[in-house]
């Protein structure tokens, strides 16, 4: 971590991947900085690294939480079988990672028993203790406990935080996610926040040593199941692909982005990234019949446009006003674009609007 101006330490933004090949890490670790490698497949890419000494800025995280809560426990188990725990630490060690992550288990909310017996795991060798957290630790009923637990236990620790959609989507859970924050830069704790969206960015800002950042919806928060009701929404939308939107800091589908053709993308529709900018033309292009979507280029205008962002902001003079003055200006775009053109844009996350 670097010294910002205000006296507050400055973290690191990364990219995290979930499936993804050799190739992608070499790319987005390149553009990001680092990459968060996933579970097992990230093991076995790490290890691939490794033989040729091609390890610098990844680290791995083990994401045992994945499995279903009846599984939670660091086992890998095949049915009938009785394995031994996999050692993740030691997989880790083994591979001289620089930061060694616990396997991690799903903690819902409320299960204080199980927050404290996660935090005091005794490990070999110095660890960042993960911990999967149901969203509602960051409500009203539990936050102080969060908060107390942290205190009393003071270690390192990699926060994950579980919801269908996105897990910090209220000014009462991002004050909460900012008194975490507070704890941390207060003790000199080291805190990351894995698999994360922008959300990662105010916090590197204030506390957080570390965003990892994913690509897709599955790598940007921990997955719970939907309601029926959410995956009827969720299917009907889903052919048309997400993309990122610079100018409103946030992903949006690409045939909602379509109906603002008439208005010759009204602003919104803009990108200077590397790709968009080679194509001589704004994200419009993006909406197609679904066969028809050029998926390879909507995730590299993403990637390029994502880290873009981040580095614009985080070479600011000062990066914190530099974030909040893009984030008022994409709120203020946003609304006023939904409500004067009548175009069903998503609502611009909580954070955008709340965060101070
Ligand atoms: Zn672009």
């Amino acid at each position: 971590m670097v010294a910002g101006d205000a006296g507050v330490s400055v973290g690191r933004t990364r990219a995290y991947l979930g499936q993804c090949r050799v190739d992608d890490v070499r790319r987005c670790r390149e553009r990001f900085g680092g990459v968060t490698l996933q579970g097992l497949a990230g093991l076995k890419i790490a290890r691939q690294l490794a033989r040729t000494g091609d390890l610098d800025g990844v680290d791995l995280d083990p994401a045992v939480y994945r499995n279903r809560p009846a599984k939670a426990s660091n086992q890998l188990t095949l049915p009938g079988i009785e394995c031994a725990p996999f050692d993740w630490i030691m997989a880790q060690a083994d591979l001289g990672l620089p930061v060694i992550r616990t396997a991690g288990t799903r903690i819902r909310a409320g299960r204080i028993d199980e927050l404290k017996a996660e935090l005091s795991q005794e490990c070999p060798v110095d660890v960042t203790v993960v911990l999967a957290l149901d969203t509602g630790w960051l409500g009203r009923r539990h936050i102080d406990s969060l908060e107390e637990e942290l205190r009393a236990a003071d270690r390192d620790v990699s926060v994950l935080l579980a919801a269908p959609f996105n897990p910090v989507d209220s000014q009462r859970k991002i004050e909460a996610l900012r008194r975490v924050l507070r704890w941390a830069g207060d003790t000199g704790r080291t805190l990351e926040l894995l698999r994360t969206d922008l959300t990662g960015l105010p916090a590197v800002l204030e506390g957080a040593a570390v965003a990892a950042i994913g690509f897709s919806t599955s790598t940007r928060h921990v997955g719970v199941p939907f309601a029926a009701r959410q995956r009827d929404a969720f299917n009907r939308r889903r052919r048309s692909p997400l993309v990122f939107v610079p100018r409103l800091l946030h992903w949006q589908r690409a045939n909602v982005l379509g109906n603002l053709a008439p208005w010759d993308g009204a602003g919104v529709t803009h990108c200077d990234c590397p790709v968009c900018t080679g194509s001589g033309r704004d994200l419009l292009r993006f909406d197609t019949p679904p066969d028809d979507t050029p998926v390879d280029e909507v995730r590299e205008h993403d990637e390029l446009a994502l880290a873009g962002v981040i580095r614009q902001i985080m070479a600011a003079d000062d990066p914190a006003a530099e974030l909040k003055f893009r984030r008022v200006n994409a709120v203020h775009r946003a609304r006023s674009v939904a409500s004067s053109l009548e175009v069903a844009l998503d609502e611009p996350p909580a954070w955008l609007d709340s965060w101070d």
